[in-house]
């Protein structure tokens, strides 16, 4: 039985670990912290006792590869699946708009969606429609120098609709503004949910904290399968010897005795750990905030699961009853605030955009993940690496690489899936 060293335990070490583990290729997997599931992980809050997210994450009806993991770990069940698209949209003074589509007539579904959506004029609706049904016909060449704004404003996308749905989707999928993302990655994102079926614009989100919903089931999952997961166990360096991988060190153990080694850590960990394996030729990975605000209430008026916000700089809220979770993205410039400062601001939108009022509040937590995701730049786009590498024994996954993807939970998986294959085909030679 082949061996392979799985390092990281986030969901793109998960998911290659579970994959691998699946193929009757024995793994072990090592993680550096005394947790499993990397940026996306929940903890029991200490005041309320309530298990809390690091942060939400949404996932969508066009992530392929998350949902065959998830169903591959049995854990598709912990998830509230749309059965169509639907988003409620809030303008101040507690105005709801929705942009919700019928469950047939694919692909007009979706268009007709956009064309109830009375957040903007009919014309500018009609513009989206255009827009939209041009964009796999766009040339890829004139797309590579050009942002996310440069690319709405040569489409004839108006300020407001610009503002009511395209910052909308751009900080909510990328985690970045239209000034910097690429207009490539964009419209890949956009092609993925508007041109892959019905299924493919739906929001999928956990019915429990992240732990619940996934890591366990992963953990049982490779366990089941006979692999071993190692916590507590940061790889501090990797020994090359005769072109390949002989040794991987953590700070208490040297493993020799493996014929594979998947690497599904940060970028900037193995360019440290391993600075030769990128040839000097350091790629600049740039990252962005993402920031969580946890609101505990004595009642809460909101009744839908979560809310787009229009015009806020807070982008989502997300309902779990007894307490409301805010969202902001893209919030690197809410870094050197105080938790006092955020949440103020917090308070300040809710009673703009809802019912809630400061009295109703019992309790909040900010959390502030500083290196949430990548920026998928236009530098990026062509830059990220690919699972293979100059070693023959070693293969690497996680989202920031060559995926094709933003830096997500698909993109994690995919990657994940992608380096394990390469494991496979290579020990069935
Ligand atoms: C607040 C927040 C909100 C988000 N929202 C969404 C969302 O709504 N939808 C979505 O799709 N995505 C979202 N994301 C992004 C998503 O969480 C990430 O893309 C994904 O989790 C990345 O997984 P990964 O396995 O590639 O990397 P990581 O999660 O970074 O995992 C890497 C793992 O390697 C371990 N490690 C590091 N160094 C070593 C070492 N030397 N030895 C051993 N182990 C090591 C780390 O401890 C970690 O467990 C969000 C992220 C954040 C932070």
């Amino acid at each position: 039985m082949k061996h392979c060293i799985v390092i990281g335990g986030g969901i793109a070490g998960l998911a290659s670990a579970a994959f691998l583990t699946k193929q009757k290729i024995k793994v072990t997997l090592l993680e550096s912290s005394p947790k499993l599931g990397g940026r996306a992980y929940s903890f029991t809050d200490k005041k309320s006792n309530d298990i809390v997210d690091n942060g939400q994450h949404i996932l969508m009806g066009c992530y392929s590869d998350t949902i065959n993991f998830l169903k591959l770990i049995g854990a598709d069940k912990n998830f509230i699946y749309q059965k169509r698209l639907k988003i409620n949209f809030l303008k101040p003074g507690n105005e709801l708009i929705s942009l919700e589509s019928i469950s047939s007539l694919y692909p007009f579904n979706l268009l007709l969606a956009l064309l109830k959506f009375n957040a903007i004029s009919r014309r500018e609706r009609l513009s989206i429609i255009k827009f939209i049904l041009k964009l796999p016909f766009l040339s890829h060449q004139k797309l590579i120098t050009k942002s996310v704004r440069d690319l709405l404003i040569q489409s004839n996308q108006s300020e407001d609709t610009i503002s009511a749905l395209w910052e909308v989707i751009t900080v909510g999928a990328l985690n970045t503004n239209i000034d910097k993302a690429s207009a490539l990655m964009f419209r890949e994102i956009l092609i993925k949910i508007f041109f892959n079926g019905n299924f493919a614009s739906t929001i999928i989100l956990p019915k429990y904290g992240l732990s619940e919903s996934y890591v366990e089931n992963a953990k049982n999952f490779i366990e089941a399968n006979g692999g071993h997961i190692n916590l507590s166990s940061p790889v501090k360096k990797l020994v090359i010897s005769d072109d390949r991988l002989a040794e991987v060190k953590t700070t208490e153990v040297s493993y020799r005795n493996f014929d594979y080694v998947l690497s599904a850590i940060p970028y900037n960990t193995l360019a440290a750990i391993y600075p030769d394996l990128f040839n000097d030729e350091k790629i600049e990975f740039e990252y962005s905030t993402i920031l969580n605000v946890h609101v505990w209430l004595k009642t809460n008026p909101l009744k839908d699961d979560f809310y787009g916000l229009i015009s806020s700089p807070v982008h989502w809220i997300f309902n779990k009853n007894n307490s409301i979770n805010l969202v902001i993205s893209d919030a690197d410039y809410l870094n050197d605030k105080s938790s006092e400062e955020v949440y103020k601001m917090c308070v300040d939108e809710l009673i703009k955009y809802t019912e809630i009022k400061e009295s109703d509040i019992l309790n909040y937590k900010v959390l502030k993940e500083k290196r949430a995701t990548f920026i998928p730049s236009n530098k990026i786009y062509y830059s990220r690496p690919s699972s293979k590498t100059k070693i023959s024994n070693l293969f690497l996954a996680g989202d920031w690489t060559d995926t094709g993807l933003p830096s997500t939970i698909e993109s994690a998986v995919k990657s994940g899936r992608i380096a394990a294959e390469l494991v496979l085909v290579d020990s069935q030679m």
